[in-house]
């Protein structure tokens, strides 16, 4: 009888270019292997080597041993009437994450997962209802841009691309899984994977401050800051983070990043706009004061409801009235429009499935249906 031991196999497909270099090198092999890996996976979506006819058999044959190129399982893939498409992917703790595509014309932006569930618990968000599993690998992350990819190919040469735009705003808090998050942005940044330029990969949190200052020494990615509150009373209720990291540390900390980078950016500053909690004409006026002389532009994101929530979505009229106020003092300022309502698409809505750890919210059932 002969036994065969399990050897885990290395995933290539969450390696950014140094990693899969040294991962090359440490086989005995050139380094140059991995940029032609990089195109086989993340530009032709290969996740078989004997697809990678550029190398010899005898290569392909040694790394089947110890590696492989592993994505996500797609279990759900709908496009919204308006034609926003939602993946639902399984990930390999059987716990599933969600990922958008929104056309716009010449853009489409993917946003894209970096956690299953969130622990930081913000009171208006389906997300952080649903507690805290596990951070995904940047195998996982990356792997929901290589799906969403792979869904458009073959490409034409000189076609529109279907994703232009990547932002890290789906499940979870990207800063509080930093180094697969850093390693993702890295492979949808290069040339050789996704090519998208750093001014259209945008890096969203709801303000960990120390790994922001990290950030600005590795990275130099777009940046979103989720506010939602003009004063750190109202932050504290709806962002319980801001009692760590005050709006005061967190607008310098902004600036920081900001002047840290090569070009003249400005950050997004989110902004989900509550009935009654956060709406009135007093909170604009307050917001124009603490952001006066912050390179942003706001980005007002009307509150998605979801059942387990207690909060409204305030009247377009509401919404309006706080976006002039802040444009007549000198703000650019958008409103989010709800997209991909009919297939619950929307910012916040995002729950995919969580079997939660932190056993803080076993009430909160999944209501999403998932058509497998
Ligand atoms: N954790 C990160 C990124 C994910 S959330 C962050 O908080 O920034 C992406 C955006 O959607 C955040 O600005 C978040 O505040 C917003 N959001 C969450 N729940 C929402 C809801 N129910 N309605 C509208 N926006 C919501
Ligand atoms: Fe987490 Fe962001 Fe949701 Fe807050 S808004 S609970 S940080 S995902």
């Amino acid at each position: 009888m002969t036994m065969t031991t399990a050897v885990e196999k290395t995933n290539l497909l969450g390696m950014p270019k140094a990693k899969l270099e040294a991962f090359f090198e440490s086989m005995g092999e050139k380094r140059f292997r991995a940029t032609q890996v990089l195109q086989w996976m993340h530009q032709r979506g290969a996740d078989d080597f004997d697809q990678m006819t550029n190398m010899s058999k005898a290569l392909r044959e040694k790394l089947k041993l110890v590696a492989e190129v592993r994505g996500p399982e797609v279990v759900y893939d709908e496009t919204s009437k308006d034609g926003t498409r939602k993946w639902v992917m399984r990930m390999d703790s059987g716990n599933s994450v969600e990922t958008v595509l929104i056309p716009d014309g010449e853009r489409g932006t993917l946003c894209v997962s970096s956690q299953i569930g969130c622990s930081l618990d913000c009171t208006f968000c389906s997300t952080g209802k649903r507690g805290f599993n596990r951070n995904l690998t940047a195998a996982e992350i990356i792997g929901q841009v290589w799906v969403a990819r792979k869904a458009f190919m073959p490409f034409e040469p000189n076609g529109d691309r279907p994703i232009t735009n990547v932002v890290m705003m789906g499940m979870g808090e990207p800063l509080l899984n930093f180094d697969n998050v850093v390693d993702a942005m890295n492979l949808m940044m290069e040339d050789l994977a996704y090519g998208i330029s750093k001014r259209r990969v945008t890096v969203s949190t709801s303000g960990v401050i120390p790994a922001l200052d990290r950030l600005g020494e590795v990275s130099d990615v777009s940046l979103a800051i989720s506010l939602h509150a003009p004063n750190d009373e109202l932050r504290n209720q709806l962002v319980p983070l801001n009692r760590k990291y005050p709006i005061a540390d967190l607008l310098a900390a902004t600036r920081r990043y900001l002047s840290g980078l090569p070009d003249k950016r400005k950050a997004t500053i989110e902004y989900t706009v509550i009935e009654n909690m956060n709406d009135q004409p007093e909170h604009a006026h307050e917001l124009a004061v603490v952001l006066r002389g912050l390179p942003c532009k706001i980005n007002l994101i009307p509150f998605n409801p979801f059942p387990e929530s207690d909060f409204r979505r305030p009247s377009m009229n509401a919404t309006r009235r706080f976006q002039k106020i802040l444009n007549e003092a000198g703000y650019i300022t958008t409103i989010r429009t709800t997209r991909g309502d009919d297939i619950d698409a929307a910012c916040g809505q995002l729950v995919g499935r969580v079997d939660d750890r932190t056993k803080r919210s076993q009430r909160y059932i999944p209501v999403q249906q998932m058509t497998p």
